[in-house]
């Protein structure tokens, strides 16, 4: 795996800024302002992405601020120009679901993911403006995907990883509903600057027993752990080489103004005298896909690309990783060129061997 490919497997799109909700550890800058994407912006990137998607699968992940928050007449005229080959998602925090939102997500064919931490009293990061606790708004939003039948993916955030709460967290997503689970550990980053070292044995401890919580009921996708299997099972067949990409996938962000930045969202929407914007272009300026092509000179870029090279050469756990995320980079360690971040102790070392932990455990 070298570089960055030019064609994304999806884009993330940012149909505004505005969240109504204000959790805790949340990494955006702008969440309290309603800057919404202009029509243009999405038939600009709708030129690019059309083709990509008349060529194989193509997904465009509407995330926000909060997306629903830019109202379904406005997310409509936004999905408008793209053709029927690709496949939508909202990233949504889910208090705004209603009935009238399942209907649009019927008529759009969206594909809804929300995001909730757990049972109630695991929720205290999550919200409102006025400082209240978001989570019936949330469980209210669920029941109406229920009701009509969506099925939904969802995004739990942790905050403090340890043993007890991995088997909790997965019975709940077993009653909540969801077909797929993804188990973010608080990362810092953004305007989130809480802390997120833990104690080596709590994380480890907290993926063995998220495997064994799921090997018990595999109902949902488990994100994280399906992926560490299958790499497991890939180094036992002599097949891990593969699994990599050959290329970085580019995931282009499109935030509200048209402005592109790759490789992590978090990103998008922040300046540093160093690195500019981090953008690599605007959508109405230049075609997506010139920006994609191109997007390798930006600068940061190919400090990011060596310090890709730097856990190749240094990490035993390059394989299974691939070199990590570009904003756990800056934000943890100022720059792009360093190799390990607390991110990547929680989210990957941790992982790998807390599933390891697991089949020594059940030998
Ligand atoms: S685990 Fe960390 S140090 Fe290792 S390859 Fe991934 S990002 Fe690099």
């Amino acid at each position: 795996m070298r570089g960055l490919a030019a064609v994304p497997s999806y884009v993330v799109m940012q149909p505004t800024t505005l969240c109504n909700l204000d959790c805790a550890y949340c990494y955006l800058p702008s969440r309290a302002l309603d800057r919404r994407m202009p029509v243009p912006v999405a038939e600009a990137v709708a030129e690019s992405v059309n083709p990509w998607a008349a060529a194989g699968r193509f997904s465009v992940v509407w995330h926000g601020g909060e997306p629903l928050a830019a109202g379904r007449e406005h997310l409509a005229a936004l999905l408008a120009p793209f053709g029927p080959g690709v496949e939508h998602h909202v990233q949504t925090n889910a208090t705004l679901i209603d009935d009238a939102w399942c209907a649009f997500f019927v008529e759009h064919g969206v594909r809804v993911s929300v995001s909730v931490d757990g049972p109630r009293e695991r929720n205290g990061d999550r919200v409102t403006r006025g400082g209240g606790p978001a989570y019936d708004r949330i469980v209210r939003g669920v029941a109406a995907l229920r009701r009509h039948g969506l099925p939904f993916s969802a995004l739990a955030v942790v905050a403090r990883p340890g043993p007890g709460l991995a088997a909790e967290l997965y019975d709940y997503f077993l009653d909540l509903g969801c077909d797929v689970l993804g188990v973010n550990i608080e990362e810092t980053e953004g305007v989130n600057l809480r802390d997120n070292s833990h104690d080596a044995r709590l994380v480890t401890a907290f993926w063995a027993e998220l495997v064994a919580a799921w090997r018990r009921q595999p109902r949902i996708h488990l994100r994280e752990v399906e992926w560490s299997l299958r790499y497991a099972a890939a180094v036992l067949d002599g097949s891990a080489d593969d699994l990599l990409p050959r290329r970085l996938d580019p995931i282009p962000t499109v935030a509200h103004d048209g402005s592109v930045t790759v490789l992590s969202p978090e990103l998008a929407g922040f300046t540093d005298a160093r690195y500019g914007d981090f953008s690599s272009g605007n959508v109405l300026a230049a075609p997506l896909a010139e920006i994609l092509a191109n997007a390798g000179r930006t600068p940061w870029v190919g400090e990011f690309l060596a310090g890709v090279e730097a856990c190749r050469s240094s990490c035993p756990y390059f394989g299974f990783c691939g070199g990590g995320h570009a904003a756990n980079r800056y934000f943890e360690l100022g720059r792009f060129d360093g190799t390990q971040t607390a991110h990547c102790r929680n989210s990957k070392i941790h992982l790998l061997e807390g599933v390891l932990e697991h089949a020594r455990d059940h030998q």
